[in-house]
């Protein structure tokens, strides 16, 4: 299975990072070894010193498809997530300024946190979802996916004009503004509307 990344989904996001704003959805990848284990912490990897949290919606794919067309996107997942996409963003700024590919940043051990699922029927619409990120009881992330730039159907559509979807890939489908650092004993836990999707601990 893939992680399917999008970056710069939220316009508030793209400028606290001071990024262009994108005429396409930006698309990287993670290994499935980038998937921190069920209850594990996530340890603060010892190649950087400015590890952010990136809270984000996540889609799991139940069908295989290549070429979707977003009108029939939908048929493609039932379940919605939500989930953490790490970033050493000292390394991804080496990176960006070199013009090279972020995996380093963001593909590392553990770099994924994938929380509970929930059934997609809960939510009355996939593009009005409500999620929230906190750190040690304080809220630094709040989003709605009505606040993509390209919702999830578009983006299942344009992912799979370049990667054949398969079952139980899963795309992160961008943050929103409030991405910060992270240090040890902090506690993130992330809420998909009113349930909490994870709970985890920095080491
Ligand atoms: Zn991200």
């Amino acid at each position: 299975m893939k992680l399917i990344c999008i970056g710069r989904n939220y316009a508030k996001h793209i400028e606290e990072l001071q990024n262009e704003r994108p005429d396409e959805p930006v698309v990287f990848l993670k290994p499935d070894t980038s998937i921190l284990l069920k209850k594990q912490p996530f340890f603060i990897p010892d190649f950087s010193d400015d590890v952010h949290h990136e809270v984000e919606v996540l889609v799991k794919i139940d069908r295989i498809g290549k070429h979707i067309d977003k009108k029939f996107a939908h048929k493609y997942y039932d379940e919605i997530g939500l989930g953490i996409d790490f970033t050493a963003r000292d390394v991804q700024a080496r990176c960006k300024e070199k013009g090279l590919p972020w995996e380093k940043a963001k593909a590392f051990d553990g770099a994924a946190v994938i929380g509970k699922w929930f059934s997609k029927a809960q939510f009355p619409s996939v593009d009005d979802i409500g999620f929230s990120l906190e750190r040690n009881g304080e809220q630094v992330q709040a989003g709605n996916t009505s606040m993509m730039l390209w919702k999830i159907d578009e983006l299942i559509e344009y992912v799979s004009k370049y990667f054949t979807l398969k079952i139980g890939d899963i795309i992160f489908t961008g943050t929103p503004a409030g991405v910060g650092k992270v240090i040890a004993n902090d506690v993130l836990v992330g809420h998909i509307e009113n349930e909490e999707a994870f709970s985890i601990k920095i080491k």
